[in-house]
């Protein structure tokens, strides 16, 4: 048996073309556009990159974007006073800081100052809070979310399977497992969040319908792990040496994609499968912030 891949780049494209519609749509009806500020704060490359990405997505789906990047050695004091004006501006309706930032910088403090209504990462307590609850009037994150719809997409509904999910990231692992629990169409699972500290891992993940893994270690998840059928959401993007590519290099997932596809029923590529997803919610969602500040100002 081989598994049927989940095309990411392909969900993603749809979900990018609703977004430019909804962008068309708001401006025609406000007169505005929703606007995005994305700040990184030293010179790591990959950072770097990944706020390159999302301007570039911002500009092809008609949204305002700006970017700051500031020196490594930018206090804590001079990044909230940009998160407070960008807080108080109102062509910005997401703020996202990079991660990580240099080890000064209080990561916890800097997401806190971020206004609740802005934090399209959905990393502060307030929206965290209110997607445990499974609150619709938050956030939901980027990248658990993007596995939710990915999971959508492809008619696979998580209700009454057991679902195990791989680390506990507050980002990834925590979020995903809260979700997937939740009483709502579209999730409904039986969840299991296995980590760092689970004893006889594979005794979970082989009774896995679903399987999630987001560790960031390359290809952990081995054929053995996983039971026939299971479907397989591979979110870890890791680089490996590879000597017979021009750059040295290349990705792998948390997933032995050579193995795993044989025994899996649907499984996620990497790179695209969840990773093109990530973008797509982190537009939806300054979308949705947008489209709440606008009928807020118009009295809706
Ligand atoms: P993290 O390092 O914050 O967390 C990793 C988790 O894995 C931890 O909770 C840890 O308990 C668990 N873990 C580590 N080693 C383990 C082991 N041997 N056995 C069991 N559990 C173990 O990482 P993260 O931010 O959650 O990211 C995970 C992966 O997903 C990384 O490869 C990252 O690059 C990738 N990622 C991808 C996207 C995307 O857009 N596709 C977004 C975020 C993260």
């Amino acid at each position: 048996m081989s598994g049927i891949l989940i095309d990411g780049k392909k969900v993603s494209s749809d979900i990018n073309a609703a977004s430019a519609a909804s962008v068309e749509r708001m401006h025609n009806e406000y007169g505005k556009v929703p606007g995005l500020a994305v700040i990184v704060v030293g010179d790591d490359p990959a950072s770097h990159v990944y706020v390159n990405r999302k301007e570039a997505m911002c500009r092809e789906l008609g949204l305002h974007s700006e970017k700051y990047e500031l020196p490594a050695e930018t206090t804590m004091q001079e990044l909230l006073a940009l998160i407070d004006r960008l807080n108080r501006d109102d062509r910005i309706h997401g703020i996202l800081v990079q991660s990580p930032p240099p080890p000064h910088i209080d990561e916890e403090k800097v997401v806190a100052a971020i206004v609740p209504e802005k934090d399209v990462d959905c990393f502060h307590p307030v929206n965290v809070g209110k997607m445990l609850l499974g609150r619709r009037d938050g956030f939901y994150p980027c990248t658990p979310y993007g596995v939710m719809l990915l999971l959508d997409a492809y008619g696979i509904d998580p209700a009454g399977k057991h679902a195990v999910v791989i680390g506990r990231s507050n980002i990834v692992g925590k979020p995903l497992t809260a979700m997937l629990l939740q009483k709502e169409k579209g999730a409904n699972a039986t969840v299991t969040c296995v980590h760092s500290g689970t004893v006889d891992l594979a005794k979970y993940t082989r009774d896995a319908d679903i399987l999630i893994a987001a560790i960031g270690k390359p290809e952990f998840v081995t054929g053995d792990m996983v039971k026939p059928g299971a479907v397989v959401i591979d979110v870890g993007i890791n680089r490996i040496a590879d000597s017979t590519r021009k750059s040295g290099s290349r990705l792998v997932g948390d997933v032995k994609f050579q193995e795993v596809v044989e025994k899996a029923s649907y499984i996620t590529p990497v790179p695209g499968g969840v990773g093109p997803m990530t973008i797509a919610v982190l537009m939806q969602n300054t979308i949705k912030g947008a489209e709440r500040a606008f009928k807020a100002a118009v009295g809706k």
